[in-house]
């Protein structure tokens, strides 16, 4: 691949074959989903350390994006050719309230709902779109539960690429569907769930000059994997006991898992946390096949059903490496219901942080698992926000709002007599 400063190369996960990056494929010729492979004995854990930190110190451009930041694990491009829109470098927080509902004091969240279209995917796509210019492509395309899309179109439209994203009609967020129509994609609405919209898009873009942009594209798993740099370069190498993820088409997971698998193999940190992945109880396969050990094939649910929409989907595409996460890093799988999600989103959006509700589905997981005696209250723990509060605020209305609508909420009077109640309502702290 042209413009790149270290050689790697493409390999599938099943059969080990190898292929160039420079070609445009998604699987290898027996079907296997393929990973990227970096030269990792060409790197040393302390050079590595110095030059991320001394990126840290730099504002903007591609040394300051919490993406490229790490890119010799990344894609090794030349500093010219990647695409950055300032995405990563989001907060990990603590908060008072969460670790109370969850009963773990020593609790980080990352929240990757400060990304610049307002979910993580935009760290997989400013790789899965720099690699889709050194290929030469000039299109672009996504199925998507939402966030993906919202991404694809902003970051095709920023490198000046046709953007096409393929959506469930009717099942994804309002605000998501506004902004890949905002940023400029040409949005194809299926009359059919998210895995039609998968399978249509995989069929378009064998057949026409379209460059795909799921997570099956491995430069976008790459670029993920730059959720778990920060988090450890955060807390100093130091590893925590777990990374909480939610999951849908388990590309985060993996991404994660993988990224840090490096980091061990480097040497820049010395264990490997445990990975716990929690997915919705109406569109919850992994947790179905975790349940008899991955013995047989990969699960799938016919009629994925929940309101946390990020993460409805019933047969994940990377499964296989998701399931290599569990295993090798000792992880867990849980499921919660819509209403375990929705507890937890109010935790969440009390504390003054704020997620959409695939996101609080980590918070509800690790609620469940430590009750379940799974994960200890005094184990260090990472919880991944997924994405933003704004993206999905039927939910919040369905919450808050009597009625679960706009109209529900009441209209004050413009006087002084007119917004009394109200005010010692709020006072009295009987408005919550
Ligand atoms: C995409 C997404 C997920 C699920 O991530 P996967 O990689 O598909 O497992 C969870 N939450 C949000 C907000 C998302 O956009």
């Amino acid at each position: 691949m042209k413009h790149t400063t270290a050689p790697f190369t493409l390999r599938c996960i099943e059969s080990g074959v190898l292929y160039e990056p420079s070609e445009v494929r998604y699987r290898s010729d027996s079907g296997g989903l393929l990973e990227v492979v970096h030269n990792l004995e060409a790197l040393d854990a302390d050079t590595l350390r110095t030059l991320w930190d001394d990126r840290l110190k730099t504002l903007g451009g591609v040394n300051g994006s919490g993406v490229w930041r790490y890119r010799e694990l990344i894609i090794p491009v030349e500093e010219k050719a990647a695409i950055t829109m300032n995405e990563g470098s989001t907060s990990l927080y603590r908060s008072e309230q969460v670790s109370a509902f969850t009963t773990v004091e020593r609790l980080t969240l990352k929240h990757e709902g400060q990304n610049p279209t307002g979910s993580f995917k935009d760290r997989g796509m400013v790789a899965g779109v720099t690699a889709a210019r050194l290929l030469g492509q000039t299109s672009v395309a996504c199925a998507s539960t939402g966030n993906t899309s919202a991404s694809l179109a902003s970051y095709a439209s920023a490198a000046g690429m046709r953007g096409l994203v393929f959506i469930p009609a009717g099942g994804i967020a309002l605000g998501k569907l506004a902004q890949a129509l905002a940023y400029g994609a040409s949005v194809i609405q299926i009359d059919g769930n998210f895995d039609d919209a998968m399978r249509l898009v995989q069929e378009v873009c064998s057949e026409r000059a379209v460059y795909l942009l799921n997570s099956i594209n491995p430069f976008r798993i790459e670029g993920q994997k730059s959720i778990g740099f920060e988090i450890l370069h955060e807390l100093r190498w130091q590893v925590p006991d777990w990374i909480v993820v939610p999951g849908g088409n388990l590309g985060n997971s993996s991404a994660i898992f993988k990224g840090l698998a490096e980091l061990l193999a480097i040497g820049v940190i010395d264990r490997m946390p445990r990975i716990a992945v929690c997915q919705a109880a109406g569109a919850a396969p992994l947790y179905a096949g975790y349940l008899e050990r991955f013995a047989g094939p990969p699960r799938t649910v016919e009629n994925p059903e929940t309101l946390a929409t990020a993460i409805k989907i019933g047969s994940p595409v990377s499964w296989p490496k998701c399931v290599k996460a569990i295993r090798e890093s000792k992880g867990v799988v849980t499921s919660v219901t819509d209403q375990e999600i929705m507890r937890a989103k109010r935790a969440v959006d009390g504390a003054g942080i704020g997620a959409e509700p695939a996101s609080c589905a980590s918070v509800a997981g690790l609620k469940k698992l430590v009750d379940e005696g799974v994960i200890g209250r005094q184990d260090r723990v990472t919880c991944v926000l997924t994405g933003h509060v704004l993206k999905d605020t039927d939910a919040v209305l369905r919450e808050h709002a009597p009625g679960g609508s706009i109209e529900g909420l009441p209209v004050c009077a413009p006087t002084l007599a007119g917004v009394q109640d109200a005010v010692e309502r709020a006072i009295h702290g009987e408005d919550r």
